[in-house]
């Protein structure tokens, strides 16, 4: 008997059963990369926790300062440095030096510095030439006096007590961040964009819940938990960006202001 191969029909039909499966299994897969995401992501702020706890320990218990201007060369970010000058190349053309930033040294791996759920497609604006920092320190918690918001021990600008922290486990370190920017071309008022942000602070809209719906959150004893948004909290010029507040009910941005309460 002469072998026969598929007629068109069989074929089609083949080719529409593939198609309708690989339908099906699409928004599993898309589920399943968005929890990846979260877990690396979430790895990622163990990393820069035990940096900081690092960092901690060889400067006596002060966090590094949000930036510096010591040597006027340029901006000693905490996550890196940018030369003066670089500003003027353009958003997108800066030049960012990661090995000078304060916390670099103590980092183990690069890239933990990315959450891979970062929204690099879409209205969005990169800063630098390169990657991006996709997380917020707690401004609360800079050690320079312009920056810091925290006065705790009645000790100058000196933040927080690391020794003995209060409410240790809801005190928010480290957040997954991003801000809604309408200025710095090629974002204007009429055509707002996301944009990295380095630092979160108390009723600021700086946070991102892009893990479904939730942000990834690195505490004050060092776990991370992903947390939900205040409710209505997302930035109206940009929402679906879903870039809004910490629920400060349930987490604390501000040791000194006695949101410990419940
Ligand atoms: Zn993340």
């Amino acid at each position: 008997m002469r072998a026969r191969g598929f007629t068109l029909v069989e074929l089609l039909v083949v080719v529409a059963i593939i198609g309708t499966l690989i339908s099906l299994l699409a928004p599993a897969l898309a589920a399943a990369i968005q929890i990846a995401y979260q877990t690396a992501c979430a790895s990622n702020l163990r990393q820069i926790g035990l940096a900081t706890q690092q960092y901690l320990k060889d400067h006596d218990g002060w966090f590094f300062p949000l930036y510096t201007e010591d040597d006027g060369t340029g901006r000693y970010w905490y996550y890196g440095f940018e030369a003066n000058g670089s500003p003027a190349l353009g958003e997108g053309n800066r030049i960012l030096d990661r090995t000078k930033g304060k916390l670099y040294p103590y980092l183990e791996s690069s890239g933990v510095e990315v959450c891979q759920a970062f929204p690099y497609s879409g209205p969005y604006k990169p800063k630098y030439k390169g990657d991006p920092w996709t997380y917020g320190i707690n401004r609360y918690f800079s050690s320079h006096p312009a920056h810091s918001l925290g006065n705790v021990n009645g000790n100058g600008n000196r933040p927080y007590d690391m020794v003995r922290p209060r409410d240790a486990c809801r005190t928010v370190i480290f957040a997954d961040s991003a801000q809604v920017v309408t200025f710095l071309a090629p974002a204007t008022p009429t055509h707002p964009m996301t944009g990295e942000f380095p630092y979160i602070e108390s009723g600021k809209k700086y946070v991102q819940f892009r893990h479904n719906g939730l942000a990834n959150v690195l505490f004050a004893d060092w776990h991370v938990e992903a947390c939900e948004p205040a409710p209505g909290s997302f930035n109206p010029t940009l929402p679906d960006a879903r870039i809004g507040c910490l629920d400060e009910k349930s987490v604390v941005l501000d040791p000194q202001a006695g949101h410990s309460s419940g």
